[in-house]
């Protein structure tokens, strides 16, 4: 069974198309990479898969729940990790899980275990009394991380989730959480407008005005000799 399924979507803001004929499924332990230049719909897209807009057209899939029709249980299974932080500044790290995992019914003692399971992998343990103002902006999105994981979810969305770090924090994010995928089965959809987040073994999804351009092993769409760089830029090129 996939992790997601999208078939079909299509969303339009007044009469504005924003996607159309969106058809896609990730995998379990899956690194999907969806890349688009601004305004290609990646917001819109992660606004439909979490539900803070309604469907218009289509159907989507969480590990075989439909988000419209169950949506409790597709959502139990998804983790998101959103562009703009929602973190409070002002608590710890552990009380900005606490407060999370209270939300999600989990009970004290088991929040307990499991955000220390999380802290640790996240290799964030030393940092738990920390306020989250005092962290770089790497370690903020791994602590948004450890609390998209809390309630043990088998999708992860992260959306643009490396804007705004330096080159270096940006690839050991990308890194990371390639790490959760091998190691926990996770599958993972991963947002960007930027290539060199894109792996050969990756499966890439090539969104461009509502529609996508691509999709695949990042390693066939960027066949042969022809760089990932310059498949992009001709997929997306065209209507620019
Ligand atoms: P991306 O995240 O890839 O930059 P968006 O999903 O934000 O793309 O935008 C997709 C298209 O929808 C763009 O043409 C954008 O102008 C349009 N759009 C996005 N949000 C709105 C909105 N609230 N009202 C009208 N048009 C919107």
């Amino acid at each position: 069974m996939n992790a997601l399924e999208v078939s079909d979507l299509a969303f339009a803001y007044g009469p504005r198309q924003a996607l159309q004929d969106l058809s896609f499924s990730v995998a379990p332990g899956r690194f999907a990479a969806l890349l688009g230049p601004n305004g290609a719909g990646k917001s819109t897209l992660i606004a439909l898969l979490t539900r803070l807009y309604d469907l218009q057209q289509g159907e989507i899939r969480v590990l075989g729940s439909s988000l419209a029709r169950q949506p409790h249980l597709a959502l139990r299974q998804l983790g998101v990790v959103f562009q703009q932080s929602t973190l409070d500044l002002d608590l710890g790290v552990e009380q900005n899980l606490h407060y999370h995992a209270a939300l999600h019914g989990l009970g004290r003692r088991q929040a307990q275990a499991r955000i220390d399971e999380e802290l640790a992998r996240q290799q964030l343990g030393e940092r738990r009394h920390d306020k989250v103002r005092a962290l770089n902006g790497g370690h903020r999105r791994r602590v948004e991380i450890a609390r998209a994981l809390l309630h043990r979810p088998r999708l992860l969305l992260l959306d643009e989730a490396s804007a705004g770090l330096d080159p270096a924090s940006r690839l050991a994010l990308n890194r990371h959480v390639r790490q959760l995928c091998r190691d926990q089965g996770l599958a993972v959809l991963w947002t960007t407008h930027l290539l060199d987040e894109v792996q050969a073994d990756d499966e890439l999804l090539v969104l461009d005005h509502g529609r996508l351009a691509a999709q695949g092993p990042a390693q066939r769409v960027s066949a042969g000799d022809v760089s990932l760089t310059a498949t992009f830029a001709r997929l997306t090129a065209e209507q620019a």
